[in-house]
């Protein structure tokens, strides 16, 4: 059985010693469904969060020192010894040599919750290579084959909601035919599918590939150019929109990631938190917000949200689309300069 497989064929039965341990906290919570231009977001009401230790989000401004000398500072969580409850298993990307651990999240809202970290240190604020979709896509094929369904997710750069410095891929197990999200990219009708397209119905810049549909059944050799592909397509895009942006802060894009079976999607972002117009507090949003799953601690929080709408909150720590239209005009613009 592949390495991926053997991991996800003991989730459940090492969750329950993870949990049982007492490494691994399980925070209980209620699901509300809240229907806003045609998208059912989920939003999870989490009040036990409110006693999660809050770690701050890694330094990764201009001035920051580089994030492996941060990392030598603080105790990075993810690098070993592993705690031997939370760890799950290793994967080696056989093209490139590279390695990574799996990992339970040790802060757990969704049972099943895991990660693929690198094994070395690497950045959150690096892009993801082509072994590390390779990987994440072989997950996300394994659970299939096992009869579950998983989406992954990747929080890149300092507004992305990510709070950890090394690099980490989550997954998050599902009781349905994907994140929200999803479904819309789903009932998007493309003329060219090998093409990057955006959602036009939602208030923000997204830059979405459909994957090819015969992509689960390939090998992790042919899976590498399609996957590196579809990333490299959006996230140029997602740079682009990034660079129309006159405002935009310095240093690296911040960009969330989702990966299914079926899409990548990439959405930059301009912030971390929302300033809640209900209760003047912070929400932070991270690619979950962006699969349409968005967490709160308070049943004041989920009325301010539910009040404020899921749409403006996610275009308020996101950036305009349009970006196709733009483009093209700056294109325009170009042209005649020449
Ligand atoms: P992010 O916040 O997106 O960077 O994801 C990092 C995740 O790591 C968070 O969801 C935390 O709950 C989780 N986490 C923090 N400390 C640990 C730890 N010691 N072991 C495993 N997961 C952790």
């Amino acid at each position: 059985m592949a390495a991926q497989a053997e991991i996800v064929a003991k989730l459940s039965d090492n969750f329950e010693k993870a949990r049982s341990s007492g490494d691994l906290l399980f925070f209980p919570s209620s699901l509300h469904t809240h229907s806003e231009n045609g998208v059912e977001f989920q939003i999870r009401l989490c009040p036990a969060l409110q006693d999660k230790p809050r770690l701050p989000t890694p330094d990764f401004g201009p001035d920051a020192p580089p994030p492996e000398e941060q990392e030598k500072k603080r105790p990075d969580p993810f690098a070993p010894p592993y705690n031997a409850n939370l760890f799950l298993g290793e994967v080696r990307d056989e093209a490139e040599g590279n390695e990574y651990v799996i990992l339970f999240n040790k802060f757990s809202v969704v049972p099943h919750h895991f990660m693929l970290v690198t094994k070395e240190f690497r950045s959150q604020t690096s892009p993801l290579l082509p072994a590390d979709l390779v990987q994440t896509y072989l997950f996300l094929v394994a659970a299939k084959k096992a009869g579950r369904k998983f989406f992954a997710f990747y929080n890149c750069g300092d507004l992305s909601g990510a709070s950890q410095p090394h690099k980490h891929v989550q997954f998050l197990p599902l009781d349905d035919d994907g994140p929200p999200v999803e479904r819309l990219a789903r009932s998007t009708k493309l003329d060219h599918d090998s093409r990057p397209f955006s959602i036009t119905t939602l208030p923000y810049a997204n830059h979405v590939r459909r994957l090819p549909s015969s992509l689960a059944f390939s090998s992790p050799d042919e899976l590498e150019p399609v996957l590196a592909d579809a990333f490299l397509s959006t996230l140029d895009l997602a740079i682009q929109t990034v660079r129309h942006d006159a405002s935009y802060p310095a240093g690296a894009p911040s960009f969330n990631v989702l990966l299914t079976l079926e899409h990548l999607h990439v959405v930059p972002r301009r912030h971390e938190t929302h300033v809640l117009a209900g209760t003047g507090e912070k929400l932070s949003v991270n690619a979950l917000g962006f699969a349409g799953m968005l967490l709160v601690k308070s049943e004041r929080e989920l009325a301010a949200v539910k009040e404020e709408g899921v749409g403006n909150i996610l275009r308020g720590v996101a950036l305009e689309g349009g970006l196709e239209a733009t483009t093209d005009a700056h294109r325009v613009a170009d042209d005649q300069l020449q």
